[in-house]
């Protein structure tokens, strides 16, 4: 018999509502002893309204709160158990008694067992397990219970939107067309093994038809694989690096996508010597914003430092910022940074000429003399000017990395790394059975590499994958998930 699970499932802290979560066999059983006047027959999915107490046949029990009682039966829950959820008032205290209660309840309630009298065994819940039963309970692929972590930990409209569109199905479906095409080559490869020669292509002396079913399921998995840098970004966000000469307004401009002051704002150069690193979601993509030191030479051992790490940042950004002081004519220390970063595609750059207020020296073709191509947004970080700067470095955002194209509701987008290692794999070894029958190997080596791939495939949805790697998945998740 399996064990019965507990756990608070809504976040710690004061809330409107907190919610103790049962998965098991004896979520009915707990039902009964903690609802005082429990009704003798529990309608599933019913909301009851009831005092919760540490045992209901005591009459003078203290009560330790009112709650609603929802029982689910099985299969028609979210983990496919019986489960019980009890939904009081959000209090940490109130809660944790709750819990206690129901743990309290180890090994005293009774059933009907294979030898006879059993009890019930009903302990705390490991992080995720919820999940994981639903997983194993074939409620939902693995693919699908690692999308409930990603809304659960979702930054932005865009992270929501695709994990949510993984958690509906969407990439599992996927995953499961290619995998039944290329099962169908596997059993045409089989039947190749079995009876050499029959489709045998003598002119081409290669498997023709193969060969072109095998490159189909490896386009789609490329296709896939294609989504994958969006995927990070989804995820992790957009890195936009800000560099710039000290006192051009790199600060200043941070501030003003933040839309706080976070970052120490001063009119002594050099202020910023270390990085500063800070997520936000502008325009619903997540990004992280990296303030950097200034690029000049300097004696300062700690400026030195940030220096050096600027130059690591650059090189890691998705999207390089050059802020420029536009009051003053572009100097050494801003040909400085220009030169440091020339070598790169402007395609990922925004230089933002700063300071219009002071009225205009540097002119946008001396920009672009410098930085062909490069797009250039001209602004004042002070008042106003501010709001405007975060739009447009928005609209940047959005060109650049073409997210207004996506539809993350409607399309397939790769965000989750094992999915991608897997898929990355499989492609190869697709890639090699192409090889290997092209140089007429014979096919039953071929056909091993595309039955790796299948496997692999497999593992995203979680077929065949072992303890370990499910210990990986379910362990990032919360208590009570
Ligand atoms: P950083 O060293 O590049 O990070 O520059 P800061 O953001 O710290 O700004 C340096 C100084 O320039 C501060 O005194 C800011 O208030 C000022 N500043 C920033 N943007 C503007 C602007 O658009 N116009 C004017 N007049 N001053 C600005």
């Amino acid at each position: 018999m399996a064990d019965t699970i507990a756990a608070i499932s809504t976040a710690p802290g004061e809330g409107g509502i907190g919610i103790v979560r049962l998965s098991g066999p004896a979520s009915e059983g707990i039902m009964r002893c903690l609802m005082r006047d429990c009704p003798s027959e529990i309608e599933p999915r019913h909301a009851y309204v009831g005092k919760v107490v540490r045992d209901s046949s005591d009459k003078d029990a203290e009560v330790i709160d009112e709650a609603v009682f929802l029982y689910m039966k099985a299969p028609a829950s979210y983990t496919g158990e019986d489960m019980l959820e009890i939904q009081g008032h959000g209090s940490n205290v109130s809660l944790k008694s709750i819990l206690d209660a129901v743990l309290s309840l180890d090994g005293k309630l009774m059933h009907q067992g294979e030898t006879g009298r059993e009890t019930y065994a009903v302990r705390m819940a490991d992080p995720g397990e919820f999940t994981k039963l639903a997983f194993l309970n074939g409620k939902m692929d693995l693919s699908q219970a690692e999308a409930v972590i990603d809304i659960i930990k979702a930054k932005s409209d865009l992270s929501l939107e695709i994990a949510e569109g993984q958690r509906a199905g969407r990439l599992s479906e996927a995953i499961q067309s290619i995998r039944s095409g290329l099962l169908d080559v596997l059993a045409q490869m089989a039947v190749d093994i079995d009876y050499p020669d029959e489709d045998y292509d003598d002119e081409s002396g290669a498997y023709s038809e193969i060969i072109s079913q095998l490159r189909w399921t490896l386009s789609e998995v490329d296709e896939l694989l294609s989504t994958a840098s969006i995927g990070r970004i989804a995820r992790e966000g957009v890195r936009v690096v800000i560099v710039g000469k000290p006192n051009a307004g790199k600060s200043s401009l941070m501030n003003a996508i933040l839309g706080e002051g976070r970052v120490i704002v001063t009119d002594v150069p050099g202020t910023t010597r270390d990085t500063v690193e800070e997520s936000a979601s502008l325009g619903g993509v997540p990004i992280v914003l990296i303030d950097t030191a200034g690029l000049r030479d300097s004696d300062d051992k700690v400026e030195r430092i940030g220096i050096e790490r600027t130059t690591k940042e650059i090189a890691g950004a998705d999207l390089l910022i050059i802020v420029l002081d536009g009051s003053q004519e572009l100097d050494e220390e801003d040909d400085k940074v220009i030169s440091f970063i020339r070598s790169m595609s402007t395609d990922h750059m925004l230089v933002v000429i700063n300071k219009e207020d002071l009225g205009r020296t540097i002119t946008e073709d001396s920009v672009l003399e410098k930085l062909p191509g490069v797009r250039i947004i001209s602004t004042s970080l002070l008042g106003k000017g501010a709001v405007d700067a975060a739009a447009k470095i928005s609209d940047a955002i959005g060109e650049i990395f073409d997210l207004g194209g996506i539809d993350a509701r409607e399309s397939n987008i790769v965000t989750n790394q094992r999915h991608v290692h897997l898929l990355r794999s499989a492609s190869n070894d697709l890639d090699e059975a192409v090889s290997l029958l092209q140089n007429g190997e014979p096919v039953e080596v071929a056909e091993l590499s595309a039955h790796y791939a299948y496997e692999k495939l497999g593992k995203i949805i979680g077929e065949e994958v072992g303890d370990e790697v499910l210990d990986m998945v379910f362990s990032k998740f919360c208590l009570g998930k």
